[in-house]
Parts: structure tokens; C-alpha cells; sequence
């Protein structure tokens, strides 16, 4: 499932498309993917529009189109962008192309889980969380990571880090290298996390989605060796550290690897 870095990653693929115009628009509107949105309208409104930016919050995109349109991507679980030909004709599972003279901007999504949202109006649209902070920001401050914990405090660790309302973008494999480099174990209820161990997951949920984007959502290329994600899913993995064999359990509804020796 794509996370912060994929999500960046994606983003910026129809970045060659900015500030040309679209001519033309192929969907599939009976498709799940556009539920709830009119496909219609959609089509009416961007057609002849220019692409004007894009940005990411968590794990939702919105790509910003001259005349106040708006079109929101969300990936789901195998939702892709990608750039293709003018004349490319879509596949299957091609849900959404804008054509441009030069190129064709594609949305795929072979399972579905993703969607499709369009808005025209002046302001962004309702359903984006403008004011929701992004790690990485300024206002994503130490008191506002503690008044988080703070509302989760039954709750094991991993299971809140993996809350979109409190840290956007952050998914499985970015919870268990957080937790890993922070020396944390991830069913570690949140009500007992002492001041340093807080500090130190902080600095590592900042480290972590800083190092990804830069790896990952730059050019899809592979974070350092040494960091958890390379180990999580190989059978018999090995903690990079200390090279113990990784500790695997379902923690917050999701598989967790660990490593028990480190993570206290
Ligand atoms: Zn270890």
C-alpha cells in the first residue's frame, strides 16, 4: 500500500504536464473508483483547463486546474501515475487519462480501492484537510505529537502511528522503521512511553518521512541499507543492528516486525 514517500513518488510524475493545456479526457465512469463523483461534470469542467500544481497531504493528492478546478487522487492500495504518449490508448485498469498535445496523464488502479474526486469552485474543495499538520511542517510540534499520544493512551504505539488524523502518510512498513530506530516496542501502550522515548520517536517519525521522500519520492530508489524495510517481509530477516532473527506478531491490526533485544 502506497505511503508518504510512493505517494510523493506518484506525484510528481505529472509534473511534465504543468501549465499545459488538457484536451481531452478518457474515464470510465462506471467505475468504483469514481464513486460519488460526477463523472460528467468533471469532464465538462477540466477539458480545455491548464494544470497548475499539485500537492500531497498524507496520503491524498490534489492537483489544481485553471478555471478553480480540483482533482483529487487518492491511491488506495494500487493506484499509479504515470505519463504515457498523446495517442496511448488506455488498458483496463487505465481509469482516468487527461490527454495533452505532448503527452497523456494516466491514472491506474487495478484493485479499485482508490478514488477519484473533482471540485470546481474557488477555494479547495471540503473533503481536502488543509489545515490537517504534515510531518515535516512547522506545525507539526512536539505539543502537537503529545496531545495526540495523549488521546491515545490505551492504544499500543504502532496502532497510533498508523492513525492518518495524527501522522498523514505514515503505513505499516514506515511505523515499524520508526519504531525499530526509536528503540520502542511496538505494543508498547502509549500511556507509558516515557519523555525520551516520546523525544525519540518524534525525531524519528521526522527522520524517517524526510529520508524517504528524499530516497523513494525522489526516484523510487531504495532507502540505505541499513534500515529495517529491507529485512521486514525476507523470511529470517535480521535486525540491521544487532543481526538478532526479527520477531513478527499482528499489532494494530497489522503485521509488525520487530526486533526484541532492541525495542524495549
Ligand atoms: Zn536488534
Amino acid at each position: 500500500m502506497p505511503e508518504l514517500a510512493e505517494v510523493e513518488f506518484y506525484r510528481r510524475q505529472w509534473d511534465v504536464g504543468l501549465d499545459a493545456k488538457v484536451l481531452q479526457i478518457a474515464l470510465h465512469p462506471r467505475k468504483r473508483i469514481f464513486r460519488g463523483t460526477n463523472t460528467r461534470s468533471l469532464v465538462r469542467h477540466l477539458t480545455g483547463t491548464k494544470l497548475l500544481r499539485s500537492t500531497a497531504r498524507g496520503k491524498q493528492m490534489l492537483f489544481e486546474f485553471s478555471g478553480e478546478n480540483w482533482l483529487g487522487l487518492h491511491l488506495g492500495m494500487t493506484g499509479k501515475l504515470r505519463v504515457e504518449p498523446p495517442a496511448f490508448r488506455a488498458a483496463k485498469h487505465d481509469h482516468l487519462v487527461l490527454r495533452q498535445a505532448r503527452r497523456s496523464l494516466v491514472f491506474t488502479d487495478s484493485r479499485q480501492f482508490g478514488r477519484v474526486r473533482f471540485h470546481h469552485g474557488a477555494l479547495h474543495p471540503e473533503w481536502w484537510p488543509a489545515e490537517l499538520p504534515q510531518i515535516g511542517e512547522r506545525t507539526f510540534t512536539r505539543s502537537y505529537f503529545d496531545r495526540f499520544l495523549d488521546r491515545h493512551r490505551r492504544a499500543p504505539i504502532k496502532a497510533v502511528l498508523l492513525l492518518q488524523s495524527g501522522f498523514p502518510g505514515i503505513g505499516n512498513w514506515m511505523a515499524d522503521e520508526i519504531l525499530w530506530r526509536a528503540k520502542v516496542a511496538p505494543a508498547r501502550q502509549t500511556a507509558v512511553l516515557s519523555n525520551a522515548e516520546r523525544a525519540a520517536l518524534l525525531r524519528e517519525v521526522r527522520f524517517v518521512a524526510r529520508e524517504s521522500i528524499r530516497t523513494i519520492g525522489a526516484e523510487f530508489s531504495d532507502p540505505p541499507r541499513t534500515w529495517l524495510i529491507h529485512q521486514r517481509w525476507k523470511r529470517g530477516g535480521l535486525c540491521p543492528r544487532d543481526k538478532r532473527k526479527l520477531r513478527r506478531a499482528t499489532i494494530g491490526g497489522r503485521t509488525t516486525a520487530w526486533c526484541t533485544r532492541c525495542q524495549r
